[in-house]
Protein backbone atom coordinates (compact mmCIF):
# COMPACT_ATOMS: atom_id res chain seq x y z
CA UNK A 1 0.00 0.00 0.00
CA UNK A 2 1.39 3.35 -0.86
CA UNK A 3 1.81 5.95 1.74
CA UNK A 4 1.11 9.71 0.97
CA UNK A 5 2.09 12.17 3.67
CA UNK A 6 0.10 15.22 4.49
CA UNK A 7 2.10 18.20 6.00
CA UNK A 8 -0.11 19.56 9.32
CA UNK A 9 -0.11 22.93 8.27
CA UNK A 10 -1.35 25.46 5.77
CA UNK A 11 -4.52 23.97 3.76
CA UNK A 12 -4.53 20.88 5.50
CA UNK A 13 -7.03 23.23 7.96
CA UNK A 14 -8.99 23.64 5.13
CA UNK A 15 -9.05 20.71 3.20
CA UNK A 16 -8.06 17.75 5.49
CA UNK A 17 -11.11 15.36 5.10
CA UNK A 18 -11.01 16.56 1.48
CA UNK A 19 -7.52 15.38 0.66
CA UNK A 20 -7.99 12.59 2.99
CA UNK A 21 -10.74 10.75 2.34
CA UNK A 22 -9.79 10.77 -1.65
CA UNK A 23 -6.57 9.14 -0.74
CA UNK A 24 -8.14 6.65 1.32
CA UNK A 25 -10.93 5.46 -1.52
CA UNK A 26 -7.66 5.09 -3.60
CA UNK A 27 -6.50 2.49 -1.02
CA UNK A 28 -3.39 4.44 -0.23
CA UNK A 29 -2.41 4.99 3.47
CA UNK A 30 -2.21 8.35 4.71
CA UNK A 31 0.16 9.81 7.57
CA UNK A 32 0.28 13.37 8.36
CA UNK A 33 3.42 15.45 10.14
CA UNK A 34 3.15 15.98 14.07
CA UNK A 35 1.94 19.11 15.13
CA UNK A 36 3.94 22.05 14.74
CA UNK A 37 6.86 22.17 17.83
CA UNK A 38 9.89 23.59 18.25
CA UNK A 39 11.68 21.26 16.14
CA UNK A 40 9.47 21.50 13.43
CA UNK A 41 10.19 25.32 13.61
CA UNK A 42 13.58 25.35 13.27
CA UNK A 43 13.92 22.55 10.68
CA UNK A 44 11.98 24.74 8.38
CA UNK A 45 13.93 28.10 9.27
CA UNK A 46 17.43 25.90 8.45
CA UNK A 47 15.54 25.05 5.01
CA UNK A 48 14.05 28.20 3.74
CA UNK A 49 15.39 31.43 2.91
CA UNK A 50 15.18 33.88 5.73
CA UNK A 51 12.71 36.14 4.64
CA UNK A 52 9.71 33.80 3.99
CA UNK A 53 6.43 34.23 6.13
CA UNK A 54 7.01 32.09 8.99
CA UNK A 55 3.74 29.74 8.09
CA UNK A 56 6.31 28.74 4.74
CA UNK A 57 8.92 28.05 7.57
CA UNK A 58 6.78 25.59 9.35
CA UNK A 59 5.80 23.95 5.66
CA UNK A 60 9.23 22.84 5.64
CA UNK A 61 9.77 21.78 9.00
CA UNK A 62 6.58 19.59 8.70
CA UNK A 63 8.12 18.31 5.12
CA UNK A 64 11.02 16.98 7.01
CA UNK A 65 9.17 15.64 9.51
CA UNK A 66 7.39 13.72 6.86
CA UNK A 67 10.00 12.87 4.44
CA UNK A 68 11.30 9.50 5.65
CA UNK A 69 7.89 8.05 6.74
CA UNK A 70 6.25 8.88 3.30
CA UNK A 71 6.43 6.89 -0.33
CA UNK A 72 4.92 10.38 -1.85
CA UNK A 73 4.37 13.88 -0.43
CA UNK A 74 0.86 15.98 -1.02
CA UNK A 75 1.34 19.46 -1.85
CA UNK A 76 -1.21 20.50 -3.81
CA UNK A 77 -1.10 23.81 -5.85
CA UNK A 78 -4.03 26.15 -4.75
CA UNK A 79 -4.80 28.30 -7.10
CA UNK A 80 -8.38 28.83 -6.36
CA UNK A 81 -11.22 26.89 -5.00
CA UNK A 82 -13.50 29.83 -6.02
CA UNK A 83 -12.43 30.84 -9.54
CA UNK A 84 -12.59 35.08 -8.48
CA UNK A 85 -9.49 34.95 -6.20
CA UNK A 86 -6.14 32.97 -6.36
CA UNK A 87 -3.93 31.70 -2.64
CA UNK A 88 -1.15 33.59 -1.94
CA UNK A 89 1.63 33.65 -4.16
CA UNK A 90 3.73 31.47 -1.93
CA UNK A 91 0.95 29.24 -2.13
CA UNK A 92 1.11 28.66 -6.10
CA UNK A 93 4.77 28.30 -5.90
CA UNK A 94 4.43 26.04 -2.80
CA UNK A 95 5.43 22.25 -4.52
CA UNK A 96 8.36 24.18 -6.23
CA UNK A 97 9.73 25.61 -3.47
CA UNK A 98 9.87 22.18 -1.47
CA UNK A 99 11.05 20.08 -4.09
CA UNK A 100 13.81 22.95 -4.58
CA UNK A 101 15.03 23.57 -0.68
CA UNK A 102 17.43 20.73 -1.05
CA UNK A 103 16.50 17.97 1.07
CA UNK A 104 16.26 14.70 -0.32
CA UNK A 105 12.68 13.95 -0.53
CA UNK A 106 9.87 11.56 -1.70
CA UNK A 107 8.17 12.37 -4.88
CA UNK A 108 5.85 16.03 -4.52
CA UNK A 109 2.00 15.34 -5.82
CA UNK A 110 1.83 18.96 -6.98
CA UNK A 111 -1.88 18.26 -8.56
CA UNK A 112 -3.37 21.69 -9.39
CA UNK A 113 -6.58 22.89 -7.17
CA UNK A 114 -8.60 24.97 -9.96
CA UNK A 115 -12.19 25.03 -9.51
CA UNK A 116 -14.82 27.67 -10.31
CA UNK A 117 -17.28 25.72 -9.06
CA UNK A 118 -15.88 24.03 -5.47
CA UNK A 119 -16.96 20.22 -6.16
CA UNK A 120 -16.78 20.10 -9.97
CA UNK A 121 -13.78 22.11 -10.44
CA UNK A 122 -11.57 19.69 -8.22
CA UNK A 123 -12.27 16.71 -10.44
CA UNK A 124 -9.36 17.57 -13.02
CA UNK A 125 -7.21 17.63 -9.52
CA UNK A 126 -8.54 14.12 -8.38
CA UNK A 127 -7.95 12.93 -11.64
CA UNK A 128 -4.09 14.21 -11.60
CA UNK A 129 -3.85 12.33 -8.70
CA UNK A 130 -5.31 9.01 -9.29
CA UNK A 131 -3.04 9.11 -12.40
CA UNK A 132 0.11 9.88 -10.67
CA UNK A 133 -0.58 6.80 -8.08
CA UNK A 134 -1.57 4.39 -10.76
CA UNK A 135 -5.17 4.50 -9.70
CA UNK A 136 -6.42 2.17 -13.07
CA UNK A 137 -9.99 2.15 -12.47
CA UNK A 138 -12.10 5.04 -13.50
CA UNK A 139 -15.27 4.62 -11.59
CA UNK A 140 -13.05 3.86 -8.34
CA UNK A 141 -11.48 7.51 -8.38
CA UNK A 142 -14.80 9.24 -9.59
CA UNK A 143 -16.56 7.47 -6.77
CA UNK A 144 -14.00 8.24 -4.00
CA UNK A 145 -13.87 11.84 -5.49
CA UNK A 146 -17.59 12.12 -4.71
CA UNK A 147 -17.12 10.65 -1.21
CA UNK A 148 -14.53 13.11 -0.43
CA UNK A 149 -16.63 16.35 -1.56
CA UNK A 150 -19.03 14.46 0.90
CA UNK A 151 -16.97 14.28 4.14
CA UNK A 152 -15.28 18.20 3.03
CA UNK A 153 -19.36 19.43 3.01
CA UNK A 154 -20.10 17.93 6.09
CA UNK A 155 -16.52 19.43 7.60
CA UNK A 156 -17.19 22.78 6.66
CA UNK A 157 -20.45 22.18 8.34
CA UNK A 158 -18.86 21.09 11.51
CA UNK A 159 -16.51 24.13 11.52
CA UNK A 160 -19.34 26.64 11.36
CA UNK A 161 -21.59 24.96 14.15
CA UNK A 162 -18.11 25.53 16.50
CA UNK A 163 -15.71 22.93 16.17
CA UNK A 164 -12.43 23.85 15.93
CA UNK A 165 -10.39 22.41 12.65
CA UNK A 166 -9.41 19.37 14.50
CA UNK A 167 -12.26 18.46 16.45
CA UNK A 168 -14.08 18.54 13.43
CA UNK A 169 -11.60 15.99 12.08
CA UNK A 170 -11.90 14.20 14.99
CA UNK A 171 -15.75 13.60 14.89
CA UNK A 172 -15.57 12.73 10.93
CA UNK A 173 -12.80 10.26 12.36
CA UNK A 174 -15.06 8.69 14.74
CA UNK A 175 -18.20 8.75 13.00
CA UNK A 176 -17.64 9.18 8.94
CA UNK A 177 -21.14 9.42 8.04
CA UNK A 178 -21.98 11.48 10.74
CA UNK A 179 -24.29 14.38 10.61
CA UNK A 180 -24.20 18.66 12.41
CA UNK A 181 -27.19 17.95 14.03
CA UNK A 182 -26.83 17.67 17.66
CA UNK A 183 -23.42 17.93 17.42
CA UNK A 184 -21.70 18.99 21.14
CA UNK A 185 -19.41 22.29 20.84
CA UNK A 186 -16.53 21.43 23.55
CA UNK A 187 -14.65 24.49 22.68
CA UNK A 188 -15.87 26.70 19.86
CA UNK A 189 -18.44 29.62 20.08
CA UNK A 190 -20.30 30.00 23.61
CA UNK A 191 -23.24 32.33 23.40
CA UNK A 192 -23.53 32.68 27.01
CA UNK A 193 -19.87 34.05 27.17
CA UNK A 194 -20.21 38.05 28.05
CA UNK A 195 -17.57 39.64 26.09
CA UNK A 196 -17.19 38.69 22.15
CA UNK A 197 -14.64 39.51 20.18
CA UNK A 198 -13.46 38.54 16.45
CA UNK A 199 -10.16 36.47 15.92
CA UNK A 200 -9.18 37.24 12.12
CA UNK A 201 -6.30 35.73 10.57
CA UNK A 202 -5.25 32.72 8.32
CA UNK A 203 -6.99 28.95 9.85
CA UNK A 204 -3.19 27.75 9.41
CA UNK A 205 -2.23 30.18 12.13
CA UNK A 206 -5.35 30.65 14.05
CA UNK A 207 -5.70 27.06 14.57
CA UNK A 208 -2.23 26.00 14.84
CA UNK A 209 -1.74 26.28 18.58
CA UNK A 210 2.24 26.32 18.82
CA UNK A 211 2.25 29.38 15.91
CA UNK A 212 -0.53 31.35 17.64
CA UNK A 213 0.55 30.41 21.44
CA UNK A 214 -2.86 28.75 21.91
CA UNK A 215 -4.34 32.77 21.39
CA UNK A 216 -7.62 30.91 20.61
CA UNK A 217 -7.66 29.15 24.37
CA UNK A 218 -6.33 31.54 26.11
CA UNK A 219 -9.55 34.24 25.23
CA UNK A 220 -11.41 31.61 26.14
CA UNK A 221 -9.59 30.58 29.67
CA UNK A 222 -10.22 34.97 30.39
CA UNK A 223 -14.12 34.23 29.51
CA UNK A 224 -13.78 35.56 25.93
CA UNK A 225 -16.12 34.32 23.29
CA UNK A 226 -13.58 34.20 20.29
CA UNK A 227 -15.55 33.94 16.87
CA UNK A 228 -13.60 33.77 13.81
CA UNK A 229 -13.70 33.68 10.23
CA UNK A 230 -14.98 29.96 9.88
CA UNK A 231 -18.13 31.12 12.02
CA UNK A 232 -19.73 33.32 9.69
CA UNK A 233 -21.75 31.23 7.39
CA UNK A 234 -21.08 31.27 3.75
CA UNK A 235 -24.29 33.30 2.39
CA UNK A 236 -23.20 35.98 4.71
CA UNK A 237 -19.40 35.62 3.00
CA UNK A 238 -21.35 35.99 -0.33
CA UNK A 239 -23.11 38.99 1.03
CA UNK A 240 -20.13 40.55 2.31
CA UNK A 241 -17.82 40.07 -1.16
CA UNK A 242 -20.09 42.35 -2.72
CA UNK A 243 -20.02 45.03 -0.69
CA UNK A 244 -16.08 46.65 -1.76
CA UNK A 245 -15.88 48.24 -5.10
CA UNK A 246 -12.14 46.02 -5.26
CA UNK A 247 -11.81 42.98 -3.16
CA UNK A 248 -7.96 41.90 -1.91
CA UNK A 249 -6.49 39.28 -4.98
CA UNK A 250 -6.25 36.32 -2.76
CA UNK A 251 -8.32 33.89 -1.05
CA UNK A 252 -7.78 33.90 2.56
CA UNK A 253 -7.43 37.38 2.60
CA UNK A 254 -10.27 37.41 1.11
CA UNK A 255 -12.08 35.54 3.67
CA UNK A 256 -10.53 37.82 6.63
CA UNK A 257 -11.30 41.29 5.19
CA UNK A 258 -15.60 39.81 4.61
CA UNK A 259 -15.36 38.24 8.07
CA UNK A 260 -14.27 42.11 9.59
CA UNK A 261 -17.11 43.46 7.72
CA UNK A 262 -19.74 40.74 9.03
CA UNK A 263 -18.75 41.25 12.46
CA UNK A 264 -18.43 44.64 12.20
CA UNK A 265 -21.82 45.76 10.62
CA UNK A 266 -23.63 45.51 13.13
CA UNK A 267 -23.14 47.57 16.59
CA UNK A 268 -22.54 44.52 19.60
CA UNK A 269 -22.13 42.29 17.47
CA UNK A 270 -18.60 41.77 18.51
CA UNK A 271 -16.72 43.60 21.45
CA UNK A 272 -13.40 44.17 20.02
CA UNK A 273 -11.08 42.59 17.09
CA UNK A 274 -7.88 40.89 17.31
CA UNK A 275 -5.95 40.70 13.78
CA UNK A 276 -3.18 37.94 14.23
CA UNK A 277 -0.79 38.13 11.23
CA UNK A 278 2.36 36.46 10.62
CA UNK A 279 5.75 37.96 10.23
CA UNK A 280 6.55 39.16 6.80
CA UNK A 281 3.10 38.28 4.90
CA UNK A 282 2.80 40.24 2.00
CA UNK A 283 -0.85 40.08 1.49
CA UNK A 284 -1.70 40.98 5.71
CA UNK A 285 0.29 44.37 4.96
CA UNK A 286 -3.19 44.87 3.31
CA UNK A 287 -5.46 42.97 4.75
CA UNK A 288 -4.43 44.11 8.67
CA UNK A 289 -4.50 48.07 7.69
CA UNK A 290 -8.21 47.22 6.05
CA UNK A 291 -9.20 45.49 9.15
CA UNK A 292 -7.94 48.12 11.63
CA UNK A 293 -9.35 50.43 9.79
CA UNK A 294 -12.77 49.36 9.41
CA UNK A 295 -13.05 48.81 13.27
CA UNK A 296 -11.86 52.44 13.91
CA UNK A 297 -14.65 53.40 11.55
CA UNK A 298 -17.21 51.50 13.37
CA UNK A 299 -15.55 52.67 17.29
CA UNK A 300 -14.64 49.13 17.76
CA UNK A 301 -11.23 48.22 19.67
CA UNK A 302 -8.71 46.91 17.69
CA UNK A 303 -5.71 44.78 18.61
CA UNK A 304 -3.03 43.53 15.91
CA UNK A 305 -0.91 40.61 16.96
CA UNK A 306 2.07 39.69 14.98
CA UNK A 307 3.63 35.85 15.38
CA UNK A 308 7.17 35.04 14.16
CA UNK A 309 9.77 32.49 15.56
CA UNK A 310 10.63 34.44 18.35
CA UNK A 311 6.95 35.17 19.35
CA UNK A 312 6.57 34.37 22.79
CA UNK A 313 4.17 32.84 25.04
CA UNK A 314 3.94 35.71 27.90
CA UNK A 315 4.20 39.03 25.71
CA UNK A 316 1.37 37.49 23.83
CA UNK A 317 -0.47 36.89 27.18
CA UNK A 318 0.16 40.29 28.57
CA UNK A 319 -0.80 41.90 25.17
CA UNK A 320 -4.29 40.07 25.23
CA UNK A 321 -4.52 40.55 28.47
CA UNK A 322 -4.59 44.38 28.93
CA UNK A 323 -6.89 44.38 25.70
CA UNK A 324 -9.31 42.32 27.19
CA UNK A 325 -9.22 44.19 30.89
CA UNK A 326 -9.68 47.45 28.57
CA UNK A 327 -12.99 45.77 26.73
CA UNK A 328 -14.56 44.83 29.66
CA UNK A 329 -13.58 48.53 31.12
CA UNK A 330 -15.52 49.64 28.30
CA UNK A 331 -18.56 47.35 28.63
CA UNK A 332 -18.83 48.10 31.76
CA UNK A 333 -18.73 52.18 31.07
CA UNK A 334 -21.42 51.71 28.28
CA UNK A 335 -23.27 49.79 30.98
CA UNK A 336 -23.43 52.08 33.28
CA UNK A 337 -23.98 55.02 30.66
CA UNK A 338 -27.22 53.08 28.98
CA UNK A 339 -28.86 52.50 32.39
S1 LIG B 1 -0.85 34.64 2.91
FE1 LIG B 1 0.87 35.49 4.06
S2 LIG B 1 1.20 34.07 5.75
FE2 LIG B 1 0.02 33.00 4.19
S3 LIG B 1 1.52 31.96 2.94
FE3 LIG B 1 1.07 33.91 1.94
S4 LIG B 1 2.65 35.30 2.72
FE4 LIG B 1 2.62 33.52 4.08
Amino acid sequence: MLIVGIPQTLSFYSYYPLWKTFLEGLEAEVVLSRPTNREILEWGIRDTVTDACIPIKILHGHVIDLKDRADYLLIPRMVSVDGRATFCPKFLGLPDMVRFSGAKLPPVIDSRVQATRYSHGLFSFFADIARTLGAKRNFRWVASGFRACRQQRIYQQLLLAGLLPREAMRHLETDPGADVAGVAVPSGSNPGEKLKVALLGYPYVLYDPFLSSNLYQKLKDMGVDPVTPELVPPRQIRRMSTFLPQNFFWHYSNRVGWSSLYYLEKPGRVDGVIHVTAFACGPDAMVGKFVELESKKKRVPFLTLTVDEHTGEGGMQTRLEAFVDMLRAKKEREGKGAG
